[in-house]
């Protein structure tokens, strides 16, 4: 571990704070993941990304990571509200199929995008339909508390009860009295005793697809319980980190935090982490404005906004670029230059690799000095809450050094071998194992990984009958190198031409 403290911007308390684990060596972080009933957008994999960048650089530190990040496979309704469809449980019946095929389908292919952009996976990947008891257990605390009451097989949390000991709108900064003015009136047919009041479990109509018995009848867990349960059941009633992206904030955390409150006590995080959005020219990335792409189509370029295809490390590179609590916005030319600058640090690694020191010459002193500022700067910027465009400014200049020292006619100064054993172990230390970055120009490894993976989304247009789209995927591939071979059975094999 190094002697720098490390600091975090926590969203509770609005300030950046020394980061202090609970138990010393040791860090429990739970991650808000994805639901699994549609392919994971950019912006999720940016949330995801963010949260990678934090994990790895946690464990060059030398921690000791539980890292938990939850598969929401029920509960999750349209609007993120109480009423309305299950999202898993419509796209099953659109699909005419299982429920848990849906949810199958969509958490291979959100696990083979985490691999492409070279996250690692956290320590435990639990879901919700796999807690269902541990969901049931946290209701009947909470309602033994008395911070919820039952109406009709249904269970709601009691936000007005809960307001009277405790601050409920804490996280987001709001006071009760103005999110009660925000809030829609409650309806003659609403069940609900105040208007904040949220679902714990809720009552299934009989042909809702995925219910469970309850002492209260059939029926499932609200969104936000699961959260509770499962950072409950793995990481304790505290715990380091719990994150997720800002739109989470206002309702799912803020219900998360009141849950465990109301059954433990205790808030369930100390620093709480949120990533912000990923925007496209200027404008929130969403499917109805058209400028929503899905990492497949950034990869093969098949989508009117983008000028050509990119790879997904120019892409990791491109989030780090900016702060995690940035927004970042997604532009051809933004691209461009992240994918130029990715490239350059990329050749001076490899430079580095084949680089030995030459001695050449007297030690400059100068030089010594300047290139263990550039190895400190990358400990104190990601030590400035993960400020990784920081880290990219410190190995942009101990790259100049790197080519300036491997050219034949090199001007750079002479350093200490115990510098340039410093030097070589901080740049691969934070350009690899910190900021996640690959080298791609090798054929096979990541270039057939990610081959396979188009060709399997490829495949299922063509079974969807969608021969547009995998026409436009056989056309967007050739024209940037990549020719598939069709068969009789299908496609499962590329070259480059
Ligand atoms: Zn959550």
């Amino acid at each position: 571990m190094t002697e720098q403290k490390l600091f975090v911007y926590n969203s509770l308390t609005r300030t950046k704070e020394e980061f202090i684990p609970l138990n010393p060596g040791h860090v429990g972080m739970y991650v808000c993941g994805p639901t699994v009933y549609s392919d994971v957008h950019l912006g999720n994999c940016r949330t995801f990304i963010s949260f990678d960048l934090i994990y790895r650089y946690l464990l060059h530190l030398g921690y000791k990571v539980r890292y938990v990040r939850n598969i929401t496979d029920a509960g999750h309704l349209e609007g993120d509200s109480d009423e309305g469809e299950d999202k898993v449980s419509k796209k099953a019946k659109l699909e005419q199929l299982e429920p848990m095929e849906i949810v199958q389908k969509y958490t291979v292919d959100f696990h083979k995008v985490m691999e492409i952009f070279n996250t690692l996976p956290p320590s435990i990947e639990p879901t919700a339909t796999g807690h269902i008891i541990e969901q049931i257990e946290l209701v009947k605390t909470i309602l033994d508390a008395g911070f919820a009451y039952e109406v009709g097989g249904s269970v709601y949390f009691d936000v007005e009860k809960y307001s009277e000991t405790h601050d409920y709108g804490e996280l987001n900064g709001r006071k009760l009295e103005d999110l009660l003015n925000n809030t829609r009136t409650l309806g003659g047919q609403d069940e609900k005793r105040g208007k904040l009041d949220f679902a714990l479990w809720i009552k299934a109509k009989p042909e809702h697809l995925m219910q469970w018995p309850s002492p209260w009848g059939m029926g499932f867990p609200g969104w936000h319980l699961e959260c509770s349960a499962m950072s409950n059941k793995y990481l304790g009633h505290q715990f380091d980190i719990h994150g997720g992206g800002m739109d989470l904030m206002a309702t799912h955390h803020t219900n998360e935090i009141a849950q465990n409150i109301a059954c433990c006590g205790k808030t369930p995080a100390h620093y709480w982490v949120h990533t912000n959005m990923l925007t496209v020219n200027g404008q929130k990335m969403s499917k109805s404005v058209g400028n929503s792409f899905l990492p497949y189509q950034l990869f093969t370029g098949e989508h009117a906004l983008l000028r050509k295809g990119y790879s997904p490390m120019v892409m990791r590179f491109f989030f780090m670029q900016a702060s995690y609590r940035s927004t970042v916005d997604f532009s051809n030319e933004a691209i461009d230059a992240a994918e130029i600058f990715y490239k350059k640090l990329a050749e001076s690694a490899k430079k580095l690799a084949a680089l030995q020191q030459q001695k050449i010459g007297n030690i400059d002193e100068e030089t010594d000095k300047t290139i263990n500022g550039f190895c400190d700067d990358c400990y104190a910027s990601m030590n400035d809450n993960f400020n990784s465009p920081k880290t990219l400014e410190a190995l942009n200049n101990l790259s100049k050094w790197i080519n300036s020292y491997a050219a034949t006619t090199r001007n750079s100064g002479e350093i200490r071998t115990e510098t340039f054993d410093r030097l070589r172990k901080t740049y691969n230390a934070f350009f690899f194992d910190v900021l996640g970055l690959k080298l791609e120009d090798t054929e096979g490894g990541d270039t057939d990984e990610l081959m396979q993976l188009i060709i399997k989304l490829r495949n299922e247009a063509k079974t969807n009958k969608d021969y547009a789209t995998s026409d436009k995927i056989r056309e967007g591939l050739k024209q940037i190198g990549f020719q598939l071979n069709d068969s009789k059975q299908g496609t499962t094999d590329w070259i480059r031409i």
